[in-house]
């Protein structure tokens, strides 16, 4: 039986209420035509201002899965889970615009974050993705090497001011920063980012984190190759190690442009990848720092083992786990409970801002196999045991 099926702590914060919202709503995004229907409408009445859309989203996917419109309103959930031990990563979730206008204000945004939870342990990490600072083409262009024009070079420049920007702030004010992956074929630009950033930044302690998929193939190998570098420059490397989210994607773009899936075959090859990056981060503690981004029960425990296996504290300093706000609460409870370092990501943001984020979340419920029945399991458990049942 898994460790991590104690209801009664996972959902001590939900009322009765709000877990039958809760159940409801998984129910639905259970059901792929449902969810794919759900998702169009969902995009278009929101998009084009439908009386009430707003409204019904923020009652229902925007409560499950976002802290609130604003960070001013997010700290009630802030507050809620820090009494329970859990810290929280504001994830301003504003996805898809490719502006430079508002590159500059999420940019501005990500510092105001950083000023914002200056000193607050409750808030122990930043976190931005790189398309979030600069046009995904950008990045593609500077991972092949093409020599650019002018106006690119400009336009990379002000990526990688925006990064220097955040990153230095963040050490400045001793605030922890992790940058997400993405796509494959952005990653090289974002690696190599991510890594200058470290070298400036990770002198005495890791300040800056990349992130490493482990659905890719050959990132062990980069992996390797990064410490070597940081050994030789002296600096620390901290890791959040994910799966990876856009598997479908990469499989079509490689299927359609002829090159090699960058994919692992199977989920099994995911899963045994995954925890050879635990291994990785295990056996490099001295120079690794790791972020273990995952709602896998099984990836979390071997964690904790490997953890005890080498007599370190529950709550050293050097390991996190991390699960997104709305899932998976019994895994990240139960780490809080026994004193390990645990935050959720929590998107915040206007209603309209974040369906993209939401819609994705309902669609991943949806492929992703067994979370759904999982959430759906725990609650009903949870409404039985409060029952008397
Ligand atoms: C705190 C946090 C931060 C995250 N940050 C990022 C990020 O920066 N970038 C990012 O890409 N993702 C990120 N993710 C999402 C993550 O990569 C996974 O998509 C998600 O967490 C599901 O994986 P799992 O380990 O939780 O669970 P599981 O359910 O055990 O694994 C599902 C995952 O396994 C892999 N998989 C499934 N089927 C196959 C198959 N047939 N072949 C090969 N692999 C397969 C896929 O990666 C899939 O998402 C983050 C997740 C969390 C919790």
């Amino acid at each position: 039986m898994s460790i991590f099926n104690n209801t009664q702590l996972a959902f001590a914060d939900k009322t009765d209420a709000q877990l039958k919202k809760a159940y409801w709503m998984f129910k639905l995004i259970e059901q792929p035509a449902l969810t794919k229907i759900g998702t169009n409408i969902l995009n278009f009445t929101v998009h084009h201002n439908f009386p009430f859309a707003g409204d019904v989203v923020k009652a229902t996917l925007f409560e499950q899965f976002c802290g609130g419109e604003t960070r001013e309103e997010s700290m009630q959930v802030v507050t809620q889970m820090f009494r329970r031990g859990v810290g929280s990563i504001f994830d301003y979730s504003i996805e898809g615009k490719e502006e430079e206008a508002v590159f500059d204000s999420v940019c501005n945004e990500i510092k105001d974050i950083i000023r914002f939870s200056v000193g607050n342990p409750a808030i122990p990490f930043i976190v931005f993705k790189p398309t979030a600072f600069g046009r995904i083409d950008i990045y593609e262009e500077i991972g092949k090497g093409t020599e650019l024009t002018s106006s690119q070079k400009e336009e990379w420049e002000r990526v990688v001011k925006r990064f220097d920007e955040v990153c230095r702030l963040c050490f400045e004010n001793d605030k922890k920063v992790m940058i997400d992956a993405e796509e494959t074929w952005m990653q090289d630009a974002a690696d190599h980012l991510v890594e200058e950033m470290m070298q400036k930044y990770n002198r005495e302690k890791p300040i800056v984190w990349n992130t490493i998929q482990m659905y890719r193939t050959g990132r062990l190998e980069y992996m390797q190759a990064n410490l070597q570098r940081a050994k030789e420059k002296g600096y620390f490397i901290g890791y959040k190690i994910v799966r990876g989210a856009y598997m479908e994607k990469e499989r079509e773009r490689a299927a359609a442009n002829g090159y090699p899936d960058p994919i692992q075959p199977t989920k099994d090859a995911s899963d045994k990848n995954y925890n050879s990056g635990i291994d990785f981060v295990m056996d490099n503690l001295d120079s690794v720092s790791g972020f273990f981004g995952t709602h896998n029960e099984k990836s979390s425990e071997l964690v904790m083992d490997k953890m005890k296996a080498k007599g370190l504290e529950n709550s050293d300093e050097r390991i996190y786990f991390g699960q997104l706000y709305g899932m998976s609460d019994n895994i990240t409870f139960y780490l809080a409970d026994k004193k390990y370092n645990v935050a959720k990501y929590l998107p915040y943001g206007p209603v309209k801002d974040v369906v993209p984020y939401l819609t994705r979340r309902a669609q991943e419920n949806t492929s992703v196999k067994g979370q759904t029945g999982r959430e759906l399991g725990l609650i009903q458990k949870e409404l039985d045991r409060r029952k008397g049942k």
